[in-house]
């Protein structure tokens, strides 16, 4: 196995040309003010199916060959990596289908359907949808593309570090939401790249610090799924491609509360005019409430996706 690298990112870049939304960096005076920081914003909620989870899974499906395209692309996700391979495979005229965890939120559930996705549904804390998912890669001959633990994945993801920092200009700080570590991976692979003293911190759900426990102890720690309203960060541990970047690259991991995750929900609807999901949230809450120094420093957040129901939005944000 050979380490990423920049490079790939850029073949990445290029596969996405005219398929992925270059989206907007915002900045808001009012962050400034609070953080004490020069903040910007990539606004992967406005990508492509609502998240950035898009370019990865269009990266990974541009790679297939003409039997896998044949045969079809199988996936298990929370949501967005349903949405994404499902609307990426559509676009591609490749067939796709998908294992859900039951209690997946309504919007991603319905919106996977929508664009194309066979929905295959299991129980996320009896059942082992990694196990279920090769089972079926095996029966049906589909490829399996998981969420974050994938070379090309990771790739794709860093598209938009990529992209922020060609706009932004160079960066002190890059934050960054953190799952599985597909988007953590690729936008240090892009940031230390193009900007190798812009330090690179992950942000998980206080609740769910598999990654800050494993990036301690040197190696990937396993933890019972958390109880969070980050449902895209609802994982118990870090992919082993993503670790290894993570390893090399990143320099922390830091956590936020769900308490600090509904507040920064609100900042960006009342104050920014974007909707963003409670996973997409997390980078932006490290810096919106102190949990790391900004004051003085250019800072790209990646804000990560915007999809939530709008029952649950407004519950979160009244
Ligand atoms: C998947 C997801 C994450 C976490 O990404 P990983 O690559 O798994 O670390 C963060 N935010 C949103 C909105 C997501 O969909």
């Amino acid at each position: 196995m050979t380490d990423l690298t920049y490079a790939d990112i850029e073949a990445a870049a290029e596969r996405l040309r005219g398929a992925a939304h270059r989206t907007p960096v915002l900045t808001s005076r009012t962050a400034n003010a609070r953080s004490g920081g020069q903040l910007f914003f990539k606004a992967e909620n406005l990508q492509r199916m609502g998240a950035f989870k898009f370019r990865g899974a269009y990266n990974a499906l541009m790679r297939f060959d003409a039997a896998q395209r044949a045969a079809g692309v199988l996936t298990y996700s929370s949501g967005n990596h349903a949405q994404a391979i499902a609307l990426s495979a559509s676009l591609l005229g490749i067939r796709s289908a998908i294992i859900m965890p039951h209690d997946a939120p309504a919007l991603k559930v319905a919106a996977t359907r929508e664009y194309g996705g066979e929905v295959i549904t299991y129980d996320r804390y009896k059942e082992d949808r990694e196990e279920i998912g090769r089972r079926l890669a095996a029966e049906r001959g589909m490829t399996l593309i998981p969420p974050y633990d994938h070379p090309d994945v990771i790739c794709g993801q860093g598209t938009a570090a990529k992209e922020l920092i060609e706009d932004a200009g160079a960066l002190d700080l890059l934050l960054v939401c953190l799952g599985g570590g597909g988007l953590l991976a690729g936008c240090a692979l892009a940031a230390k790249a193009l900007n190798p003293a812009c330090r690179v911190i992950g942000v998980e759900p206080e609740l769910g610090n598999d990654g800050q426990q494993s990036l301690r102890a040197g190696r990937i720690i396993h933890i019972p799924v958390p109880d969070t309203i980050a449902d895209g960060a609802k994982v118990t541990h870090v992919g082993e491609h993503n670790f290894r970047v993570i390893q090399r690259l990143v320099d922390d991991i830091v956590t936020v509360s769900d308490a600090q995750l509904i507040e920064t929900m609100r900042f960006f609807a009342e104050r920014m005019k974007i909707v963003v999901e409670p996973t997409g949230c997390l980078a932006a809450a490290a810096a919106l409430h102190g949990v790391v120094p900004v004051a003085g420093l250019r800072v790209g957040v990646l804000i990560s996706g915007g999809n939530v129901d709008l029952p649950a939005f407004a519950r979160f944000v009244a």
